[in-house]
C-alpha cells in the first residue's frame, strides 16, 4: 500500500474537508463525500491534495445526461 492509513486519517479534501480514501487501483485518493466526490492524484506515493489536480470521480452523473 502507498499511502499510510495513518496519514489517510489526516488528510481531508481541500474542498470540503471530508476524510480521503485511496481509489482501488491505488492511483488516487478519493473524497468519500458523495457531493463533492474529487479524486487526489498520487504520484511516487505523495498524495497531492490540490483542488486544481483533483478529477471528478464516479458517483456523479453527467450533467448533460438527457
Ligand atoms: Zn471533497
Amino acid at each position: 500500500m502507498a499511502i499510510s492509513p495513518e496519514l489517510l486519517e489526516i488528510l481531508r479534501c481541500p474542498k470540503c474537508k471530508e476524510k480521503v480514501e485511496e481509489t482501488p487501483d491505488g492511483s488516487g485518493l478519493k473524497c468519500l463525500n458523495p457531493e463533492c466526490s474529487l479524486v487526489y492524484p498520487v504520484r511516487e506515493d505523495i498524495p497531492i491534495m490540490l483542488i486544481e489536480e483533483a478529477k471528478v470521480g464516479d458517483g456523479k452523473p453527467s450533467v448533460n445526461a438527457n
